[in-house]
């Protein structure tokens, strides 16, 4: 369901945009692909999908723009961010908001225009997908219409593109990306008869990290520690931050054993790494290691099994790997 529209919380606006990891990323094929149908349908030499940030306007995808970003105050998805309806401009020259803006006296040459803000499930409006004429014109309802239904897909693509994506710090999957990874790797270990482990990490100490040497300091120690891991697992592997100094690694036809051999080595390459936080910071972690037990349970039971496994690693004293019981362990 949608939230209450937010119009006025500029800075949980700029957070909402933020949490979506976009500004200045490169192109991607469903921005382009959205532009160049609006460009098409709406016959307009120009399309963008606008994100307003603090300061700029900055074009996830354009058509017929030569530049990337422009100023926030000249903008006109600034002014169309501003309410819940689409802004239509048909003659930007006769409109006293735009006369004398830059981009209609100057390039582009702006004449009309109609955006559609891009808002949020949260409420905010973050950004416009815009539609520009250099010639004055109409936008008749029907094509305000087309224009909105693809301002929604603009929408569900950040959301999707969110949830598939790695997280922003550590470069590792995010959670929910990781469990659908791990609900696939279970359901392919179950039809094949095929092992496949889990292991969950913890920085050990992790708070005193924090307080010792402050919160930056701490997020390059998380961030290191993601490296280690990606470095060391498998093409095959997953690795996932599941909680703020958490992760999590999804191994394919890989035995419990095998699995604490593999965490064994990954916690001694930590406990001998050098974290230039600055000043140069020593790390332990504790692991839980699980096997899936393919007929018995489902992957979050597993995830659970190897979260104990990590309690027990802490309780017998940290810098150690732990291995859940199972029936399965033992056999392959
Ligand atoms: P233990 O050995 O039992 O794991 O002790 P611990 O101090 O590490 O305890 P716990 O795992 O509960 O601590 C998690 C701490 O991690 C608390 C939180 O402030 C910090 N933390 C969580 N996410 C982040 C983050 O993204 N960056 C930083 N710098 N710290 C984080
Ligand atoms: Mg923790
Ligand atoms: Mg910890």
């Amino acid at each position: 369901m949608l939230s209450e529209l937010k119009l006025s919380d500029e800075e949980g606006r700029l957070r909402a945009l933020e949490r979506y990891d976009v500004l200045d990323t490169v192109a991607e094929v469903p921005f382009e692909k959205i532009v160049a149908l609006v460009q098409q349908v709406l016959d307009v030499p120009m399309c963008a999908v606008s994100l307003i940030d603090r300061h700029r306007q900055w074009f996830k995808a354009r058509r017929g723009l030569d530049v990337c970003e422009t100023a926030r105050d000249v903008s006109f998805c600034t002014h169309a961010i501003k309410t819940p309806e689409p802004l239509v401009v048909r003659d930007a020259a006769a409109d006293p908001r735009f006369a004398q803006n830059p981009l209609v006296v100057g390039p582009p040459f702006i004449r009309a225009y109609a955006g559609i803000p891009l808002r949020t499930p949260e409420g905010y409006n973050i950004g416009s997908l815009c539609a520009i004429d250099t010639k004055p014109r109409e936008f008749p309802e029907p094509q305000i219409a087309v224009l909105a239904s693809f301002a929604k897909l603009v929408v569900d693509e950040l959301e999707l593109r969110q949830i598939a994506s790695s997280d922003h710090l550590s470069g590792a999957l995010s959670r929910r990306a990781f469990m659908a990874q791990a609900i696939a790797e279970a359901e392919r270990a179950r039809r094949y008869d095929r092992p496949l482990s889990l292991a969950v990490l913890d920085i050990d100490f992790f708070k005193k990290v924090n307080d010792t040497y402050g919160h930056a300091a701490g997020d390059v120690a998380i961030k290191r520690i993601a490296e280690a891991a990606m470095a060391a697992v498998r093409g095959s592997d997953a690795v996932g931050r599941i909680g703020g100094e958490e992760f999590a690694l999804l191994m394919p036809e890989t035995t419990a054993d095998n699995a604490r051999l593999f965490a064994e080595r990954l916690r001694a390459t930590i406990e001998g790494l050098d974290i230039d936080a600055p000043p140069k910071i020593r790390v332990t972690v504790s692991i839980g290691v699980a096997q899936f037990d393919g007929d018995a349970e489902k992957i979050e039971a597993t995830l659970a099994r190897a979260d104990r496994a990590l309690y027990a690693a802490k309780h017998a004293g940290r810098n150690r790997v732990a291995v859940a019981e199972t029936e399965k362990a033992d056999a392959d």
